[in-house]
């Protein structure tokens, strides 16, 4: 390297590691990735991302952002199996008592297994110039000038001496249980505050074969509220396989692991393709049952005292519950935010870096752990403004069953496409206080237009 070379390091070699990278190729002549685990050559299951596992819905706006920083890469996906869709065309969503009009909605998905998304990606940035990925390699700590952060230690998982790599630039994408905090600590600086809610969700995940075209959606899901705390979902991914996660908020609601009793647990559910899907295919492996831990916001934007040069991304910065499947979307949306502040220069980026971070994380948090706290034996601070809002959104949620605007407004929301606000406009919110309160059994699914995916 020479001296005048700009080179970051990022730490960890997951969505948010490589995204990142991506996104300051722009900005550095040299950029190395360090993960500690060995990387697979293709789609495959490693030990640093056990949750890979499990079914990993995309939203549309992580497609939308993922496009844009690596062209072309949906059609790569789908070539290999992935497969798009119209997020309300080719969905079955049930959040109340009724699925939701299935009409083209103009937002865009990707149903595709987490093991391919991250192997496209990582074979996208190992190809850009100046990328080097160093696996089998753990971060250790970090060097420091007394201002600045100057690089990371690393050592060999296989055995080996620790050594320091120099950088301008050091980016910690290590995951929900990384060491920043106490990097940081260690380095004579303040922890950031964390805000922390735990939902006590169970998942329990199983693979089965997909015949294609005969269902007619890509994904059925039944989610969770507080009058039915259960619910599941199957994605269809490529492999021709059915990613199939059914979950229970609260350990008593916990889905059982029996292949009987499994089934019968989505019996239970509000619409009954989910249930007929599992009766009918052919399970693929065991079941897989986990316990999800609690989302943690770590509050960097708040400290008055940083070290230049490194930031946090990702799970890392901000880890969601799962069960709402923002955590890849607003990883990478926080990868082009930073791409964003460093084309601005490096002095006084972690601030600027973490105070865009912060706006791309705020409404996904406010929906997620504020939904979180919509169930009674959930702990954690309630304002009022929180019990308004879960008692609107349950209102809208029933009213999705009834309304295709309604659905096609709260998917914009949920898939991050539009602001929380929107749900307020006058023409929804007539529509919310008309059909919200309604309850009643499950009745026809109301079909717009309904084909055979994939
Ligand atoms: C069960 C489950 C289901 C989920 N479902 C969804 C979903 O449907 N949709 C969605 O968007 N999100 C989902 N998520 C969240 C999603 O998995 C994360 O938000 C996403 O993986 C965050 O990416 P990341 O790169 O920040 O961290 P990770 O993916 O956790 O990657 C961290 C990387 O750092 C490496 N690493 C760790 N420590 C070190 C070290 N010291 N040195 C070097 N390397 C290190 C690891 O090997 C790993 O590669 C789910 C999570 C779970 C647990």
């Amino acid at each position: 390297m020479s001296n005048n070379q700009r080179h970051a390091v990022v730490l960890g070699a997951s969505i948010a590691g490589l995204t990142a990278a991506r996104a300051l190729r722009d900005s550095f002549d040299l950029i190395t990735v360090i993960d500690r685990d060995t990387l697979p050559e293709g789609a495959a299951h490693r030990r640093g991302v056990p949750q890979a596992e499990h079914g990993h819905g995309l939203l549309a706006r992580g497609r939308a952002v993922l496009e844009e920083l690596f062209p072309g890469l949906v059609d790569e996906v789908a070539a290999g199996g992935a497969i798009p869709i119209d997020i309300q065309r080719d969905v079955v969503w049930v959040f109340g008592d009724r699925p939701a009009p299935r009409t083209e909605s103009g937002l865009h998905g990707l149903c595709i297994s987490r093991a391919l998304l991250e192997s496209a990606l990582r074979r996208r940035v190992k190809a850009l110039p100046g990328v080097t990925v160093l696996d089998g390699h753990e971060a250790t700590g970090l060097c420091f000038d007394g201002v600045r952060v100057t690089g990371a230690t690393v050592r060999p998982v296989a055995g080996g001496g620790e050594h320091e790599i120099r950088a301008d630039l050091v980016v910690d994408a290590t995951g929900r249980g990384n060491r920043g905090t106490a990097w940081l600590a260690g380095l004579g600086f303040e922890r950031p505050a964390e805000e922390r809610i735990d939902a006590g969700t169970v998942y329990v995940s199983r693979d089965y074969r997909r015949v294609p075209g005969r269902e007619d959606f890509a994904c059925v899901l039944n989610a969770p509220g507080p009058r039915r705390p259960y619910g599941g979902i199957a994605i269809a991914v490529d492999g021709d396989r059915w990613m199939v996660t059914l979950l229970g908020v609260g350990a008593d609601q916990a889905p059982p692991t029996d292949p009987d009793d499994y089934l019968a647990f989505a019996a239970k559910f509000a619409d009954p393709r989910l249930h007929a899907l599992l009766r009918d295919a052919e399970p693929l492996g065991p079941t897989m049952r986990l316990r999800l831990p609690a989302s943690v916001r770590r509050r960097y934007e708040r400290l008055t005292r940083l070290p230049e040069r490194l930031v946090s991304i990702g799970d890392a910065l901000c880890s969601f519950n799962p069960a709402y499947a923002q955590g890849m979307t607003v990883a990478v949306a926080e990868a082009r935010e930073l791409g964003a502040a460093v084309r601005a220069g490096l002095d006084g980026l972690p601030r600027r870096f973490y105070a865009r971070a912060a706006r791309v994380i705020d409404a996904p948090w406010d929906m997620s752990a504020g939904g979180d706290l919509a169930y009674p034996w959930v702990e954690g601070p309630r304002s009022r403004r929180t019990n308004f809002l879960n008692g609107y959104v349950a209102r809208v949620q029933q009213a999705t069953g009834y309304d295709a605007v309604v659905a096609q407004r709260f998917l914009a929301v949920a898939n991050l496409m539009r602001p929380p606000q929107t749900l307020m406009a006058p023409a929804v919110l007539a529509k919310v206080l008309r059909y919200g309160r309604r309850t009643e059994s499950l009745a026809a699914p109301v079909a717009a237009r309904e084909v055979p995916v994939g």
